[in-house]
């Protein structure tokens, strides 16, 4: 025990000099400043815990037990903190590129959610969510009941590092803020509350299947909860879904279709995520709801490999899976109740885009960044400027019909090239449109 101790201790000490020395650096978003106060207060309640069970040690060995795993819980804890410390040395070149942050801040906002978070680029290629301000705020609460500055919203997404100056590709990025939202608003426990007999129905499926002869040792109560847990994730992924659909339109769905083109369609379950034909079937039907489907049946292709994606047969998995399988149609309807209305006052619109998309789809051909397009008002015309999130649908417009009228253009770029030759376009329209509207907002304060 008093070698555990003093490797503690030591390890206590080192984190307090990790966190000084990124103070040091000063880390200039407010988002990192705030991380970075919430470690040290974390560091500090650990190393007090520390102490005080180093000189209870000397003092009563009979709660050596007991101190043992509130030291060993200490050292997890910090080595939590060492994991977040990492992140610290790459900030500013590791995160995504700024309109697609703006527009990532925006969305939240508009949903009224508003919670910080942070963007990290991942060197495998892969979009995540982690809610770490949940995490810690349970941690530090099991070892000290003392207050953290932090919000329990506040959450890392990663995105692939290879996509840094892409905005297309990161579309993806609107599902992990769609978990965000989710866990914000306890949208899994609302969800469950309205079909409270889900778990009957659990139990009746496993007990059926044990009756069939399936592993009659069956323990049903462990297993129901092992299914429901499954059940439960595969929830939080269809929210994710239905609310980047809401918030995104055509752009989610083709940045998903962009993603599994990269890592490959997913025919198996896994306990985190329903199979990738089962999340394209949920997001067309999104689409056919929000109205959407003539708009994607003007890219043949995109509409075609998309309807294959769906068609496509899921391997079945084990008992857990094939629980959750069944289950998930039964609490559907009520998933898409809830993103309706967590997403009410920012649900993208499709004729929104119908207004703008020809001028835009027009500007791309000619190297223009796509920002204002000319519209009639009362007799008038006048210059309109498109919001964001119509720029990036543009965009995979553009890209799904194999950019219509470059050849005179840019008769010379191959496909790769002309894909980011767009998303330069693109980025810049973004970053321009999120300017006009700062000041038509600021000369509006004026008047
Ligand atoms: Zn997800």
């Amino acid at each position: 025990m008093p070698e555990l101790m003093g490797i503690v201790l030591e390890q206590g000490a080192a984190t307090r000099q990790l966190l000084h020395e990124i103070e040091i650096q000063r880390p200039t978003s407010r988002y990192n400043r705030d991380l970075l106060v919430f470690l040290g207060n974390l560091c500090e309640i650990l190393n007090k815990e520390i102490a005080k069970a180093s000189a209870q040690v000397v003092a009563d060995s009979a709660s050596q037990a007991a101190l043992r795993r509130l030291v060993i819980m200490c050292s997890s804890a910090l080595c939590e903190v060492h994991r977040l410390c990492q992140y610290f040395d790459h900030t500013d070149n590791l995160s995504v590129c700024v309109p697609m942050m703006q527009l990532l801040n925006k969305l939240g906002k508009d949903i009224g959610q508003g919670k910080p978070f942070i963007l990290r680029g991942d060197f495998e290629y892969t979009y995540s969510y982690y809610p770490l301000g949940r995490d810690l705020h349970r941690l530090a609460k099991s070892i000290s009941s003392e207050a953290v500055p932090i919000s329990e919203h506040f959450a890392c997404f990663a995105f692939p590092i290879a996509k840094k100056g892409y905005t297309l590709p990161n579309c993806a990025l609107v599902h992990e803020l769609g978990h965000l939202i989710v866990d914000a608003n306890d949208l899994i426990g609302v969800a469950v509350n309205k079909k409270p007999d889900l778990s009957g129905k659990i139990d009746d499926i496993l007990k059926s299947r044990a009756a069939a002869g399936d592993q009659l040792d069956f323990d049903i109560i462990k297993r129901t909860n092992q299914a429901s847990r499954v059940l439960e994730n595969w929830m939080h992924e269809v929210l994710a879904d239905l609310i980047g659909m809401h918030l995104l339109g055509p752009a989610h769905l083709f940045a998903f279709m962009h993603f599994i083109g990269h890592i490959g369609v997913y025919q198996r379950d896994d306990p985190e995520h329903p199979c990738s034909a089962y999340r394209m079937k949920l997001m067309l039907k999104a689409a056919r709801v929000l109205g959407w489907e003539s708009t994607l049946q003007e890219t043949p292709m995109a509409w075609q490999e998309a309807q294959r994606i769906a068609q496509l047969p899921r391997e079945s998995g084990d008992f857990r899976f094939d629980a959750a399988d069944q289950c998930l149609p039964i609490i559907e309807p009520a998933l898409f109740e809830l993103a309706g209305e967590t997403c009410r006052s920012a649900t993208y619109k499709p004729k929104v885009f119908a207004s703008g998309k020809d001028q835009m789809l027009s500007l791309l051909s000619h190297g223009i960044p796509p920002v204002e397009v000319l519209v009639s008002r009362q007799g008038k015309r006048k210059f309109r400027v498109s919001a964001p999130v119509t720029i990036l649908n543009v965009g995979w417009f553009c890209y799904e019909s194999s950019f219509p009228g470059w050849d005179q253009k840019f008769p010379k770029l191959t496909t790769i090239e002309r894909g980011q030759v767009l998303d330069r376009l693109i980025i810049k329209a973004m970053e321009i449109s999120f300017v006009k509207s700062a000041e038509s907002k600021a000369r509006t304060r004026r008047h």
